[in-house]
């Protein structure tokens, strides 16, 4: 049987790699994100020629619920359903609690936290009906510790793995698994662009930031790959992991074993 998965935030970094991934293993797959149509497109048709699978693009804006309700409908639509619900949009902002712009509190929790809200409920009924599916969420090391600067950053993620784990709860008796995944600094372009971010912020230059800030927490002083990320989070959605739910898979080169 076909399955069909939406991953959202997959026009760059990690979610892209998901997708891909997914598509490699046959899945349909619904792509979203911000930023140009043109690449989006491209994208899209890449993933549809070399996996043979159906490929969609919804530009929903993951601040908006009812373009978030849509999106899923569409995903339905085209599909017959989504099996597979993948929860990656994601950004990031680094400053002071005291300075920290309301409006930038406001959007992180919204796309790191509320929008994986509005489409679990839109895809959880579909789930239960066929007997089958699997919520993958990405959070962040920071789901699990935190660090100075990121207070809305490490609010939505912690809140995110605790979203997970109720959902786990709920959906666990219809073969429907919910787990977060908590990767470490990944090499993306929401890491590239916080090196400004947290020069200014800790008064270091970018080299000082790579090190002792970024690479600092990772005992393997080295970058996950948004590849791993994407191999575990296929292997969670296999039929295989269907005894792992409500759990926090770390991914993060034993930053959190500290
Ligand atoms: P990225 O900046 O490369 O990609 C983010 C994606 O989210 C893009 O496709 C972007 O268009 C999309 N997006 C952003 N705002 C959106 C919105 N309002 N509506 C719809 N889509 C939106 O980032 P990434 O590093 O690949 O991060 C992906 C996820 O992984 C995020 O949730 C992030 O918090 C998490 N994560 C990343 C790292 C890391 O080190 N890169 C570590 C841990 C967790």
């Amino acid at each position: 049987m076909q399955r069909s998965a939406v991953v959202t935030g997959s026009t760059s970094g990690i979610g892209l790699a998901v997708a891909r991934r997914l598509a490699q293993g046959g899945m349909n797959i619904m792509l979203n994100g911000l930023g140009d149509l043109d690449a989006a497109e491209a994208e899209r048709a890449a993933i549809a020629d070399e996996f043979g699978v159906v490929c969609r693009y919804s530009s929903a804006n993951m601040m908006d619920a009812d373009a978030i309700a849509a999106m899923m409908a569409e995903a339905d639509e085209a599909f017959g359903g989504v099996d597979v619900l993948v929860n990656n949009a994601g950004i990031q902002f680094v400053s002071p609690v005291e300075d920290f712009p309301v409006a930038k509190w406001d959007a992180i929790v919204a796309i790191n936290l509320t929008a994986a809200f509005h489409t679990i409920r839109a895809a959880v009924p579909g789930m239960k009906a066929r007997g089958w599916g699997r919520i993958l969420n990405i959070a962040s090391a920071h789901a699990l510790v935190a660090s100075p600067y990121k207070s809305a950053y490490v609010a939505a993620k912690h809140g995110l793995a605790g979203l997970t784990k109720t959902v786990a709860l709920e959906v666990a008796p219809h073969g429907v698994t919910a787990n977060a995944i908590a990767p470490g600094y990944v090499w993306t372009p929401l890491v590239e662009k916080q090196i400004p971010e947290t020069m200014a912020a800790r008064g270091m230059t970018e080299q000082q930031v790579i090190q002792d800030v970024l690479l600092a927490a990772q005992p393997t002083k080295a970058f996950v790959t948004i590849d791993q990320v994407a191999g575990l989070v296929a292997y969670l959605a296999s039929d295989e992991a269907g005894s792992i739910t409500g759990t926090v898979q770390s991914i993060d080169g034993g930053w959190t074993a500290h």
